[in-house]
């Protein structure tokens, strides 16, 4: 199972109601971290970092979506070249490995959306990119905590939809408002 923490109205919301459900039920997840949400949310960081149930992966540094184009997705401005795709990345990368002694060995885009140059460039990186494939609740009205968690996978691969430009640290979708 695999979440972001990006998201909110600020970039930096959190699900405490999900987290307390994670720990609870002790269920291993991957976290998708944001670096902005890293900033503002540094205690809730330490704490997931120092939970062995997690693995703590990169989700980009200003969660842009992945281009060399400035393709955008869901009104958020893409990268626009192939070094701002490696900034994009890195420091995220930096921040993480920083805090957890490890470089995060998996990456996704803010939005989710990578084209092709921009994927090369991140497994140059030595990262190995991760999409979604099965959404947990697409519903758009939110729902009892935990709710959203079963069939959610990280997959590999394109993906069309938008799981976490509303992000929080919650599930794909799962979120009941957009923009
Ligand atoms: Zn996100």
């Amino acid at each position: 199972m695999s979440l972001d923490a990006c998201g909110g109205p600020g970039g930096d919301g959190v699900d405490t109601e999900l987290l307390a459900f994670l720990a609870d039920e002790a269920v291993p997840a991957t976290l998708f971290v944001n670096a902005r949400w890293i900033e503002a949310n540094s205690d809730v960081f330490d704490e997931l970092v120092a939970e062995p149930r997690f693995e703590i992966a990169n989700h980009g540094t200003e969660h842009r979506p992945l281009s060399v184009e400035g393709r955008s997705a869901y009104g958020i401005a893409g990268t626009a070249s192939p070094e701002e795709v490696v900034a994009e990345v890195a420091g995220a990368q930096r921040r993480i490995a920083e805090a957890t002694g490890l470089a995060p060995r998996h990456f996704r885009s803010g939005t989710a959306h990578d084209d092709d140059v921009a994927l090369r460039i991140v497994r140059d990186l030595g990262l190995e990119c991760v999409n979604y494939d099965v959404l947990g609740d697409a519903s758009s009205d939110g729902g009892a905590p935990g709710e959203g968690l079963r069939g959610v996978h990280g997959g590999v691969g394109p993906d069309t939809r938008s799981p976490c430009a509303q992000g929080r640290l919650t599930l794909p979708g799962r979120a009941s408002t957009r923009g």
